[in-house]
């Protein structure tokens, strides 16, 4: 092979190499025609979450009107613009990155769900209850009420938002692999199914050792709640919980909380405890989150 032929293949590649790279941004390229679609509509906001979402974890976080259609059970509004960029730092930030601190490498790329749906409305059951969120099989996970977003409330983030990703994360996690059976022994006799949003006057419920009303629901609600709730409790807000739910309630809760830890440890090797340190740290530094960035520093 003489030098002009070298140079030449050389240039081949190079051409193949940029109109390669070109391909996804500017399209159009009649063999990838779904990818071309997508690229052309896709904001800064999509990119960026291609970014902080789909790269790294292969999730999709849905904000748009379109993506919500599909569930048409309740009259929804879709998510602001501004406020789902807010909530899209604030999940990368106060989830992602605090069990990015704690858990073995490809923990969430494996187990967190695959995609984050944002709708900007509350939702109600016909009961009355407002629904903070629901999960599908635990591959999608649903926030409501988003237009209601207040970055400055952090009882009000855990409240509305983060106890439900938690909640439902943790349903995967038991899912995939169940925890001892010992905890449904706990409080058998107890539970009570459906009536949990009518059995119990405000503050019995943790009297009789549930961390929540819903917890009451049946075992798994109950281990999935406590994770949530003790993750989203400082160390001396648990405290004050535990006091408040008395001698009785705090002993049985803390007989189930011996299980969850020791689950989390060695089934998952997530130490709750810094879970939950992680958590609280990066809550008390909220304020100096530029929670409306739509680019990677
Ligand atoms: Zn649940």
């Amino acid at each position: 092979m003489n030098k002009n032929r070298i140079t030449y293949w050389l240039m081949i590649a190079i051409i193949m190499v940029t109109v390669g790279a070109c391909t996804e941004e500017e399209g159009p390229n009649p063999n990838v025609s779904v990818i071309t679609v997508e690229s052309k509509t896709q904001n800064a906001f999509d990119k960026y979450l291609d970014e902080i979402y789909r790269k790294p974890y292969n999730i999709r976080f849905m904000y748009k009107m379109e993506d919500i259609e599909s569930d048409m059970d309740y009259q929804l509004v879709p998510a602001l613009y501004e406020n789902s960029i807010k909530m899209a730092n604030l999940v990368k930030y106060l989830c992602l990155d605090a069990y990015e601190d704690v858990a073995p490498d490809g923990f969430l790329e494996k187990y967190f769900p695959k995609m984050i749906m944002m709708v900007g409305s509350p939702a109600y059951l016909n009961n009355g209850t407002m629904v903070l969120g629901t999960a599908e099989g635990g591959l999608k996970i649903t926030l409501y009420n988003i237009n209601n977003l207040d970055v400055t409330n952090a009882a009000a983030l855990y409240r509305y938002y983060f106890r439900t990703i938690f909640h439902e994360f943790s349903h995967i996690l038991h899912q995939t692999k169940d925890y001892s059976t010992d905890f449904d022994k706990i409080s058998a006799t107890d539970y009570v199914g459906g009536s949990w949003d009518d059995a119990w006057d405000s503050g019995s419920s943790l009297e009789a050792g549930f961390i929540s009303d819903y917890s009451s629901k049946e075992t798994d609600e109950d281990f999935v709640e406590l994770i949530a709730h003790y993750i989203t409790n400082s160390e001396e807000a648990w405290a004050e919980k535990m006091e408040a739910a008395g001698e009785n309630g705090s002993a049985i809760i803390g007989e189930k909380m011996a299980i969850v830890k020791a689950y989390l440890k060695q089934v998952w090797d997530i130490d709750i405890d810094k879970l939950r340190a992680s958590i609280q740290m990066r809550a008390s530094k909220l304020g100096e989150q530029d929670l409306d960035k739509i680019t990677i520093e």
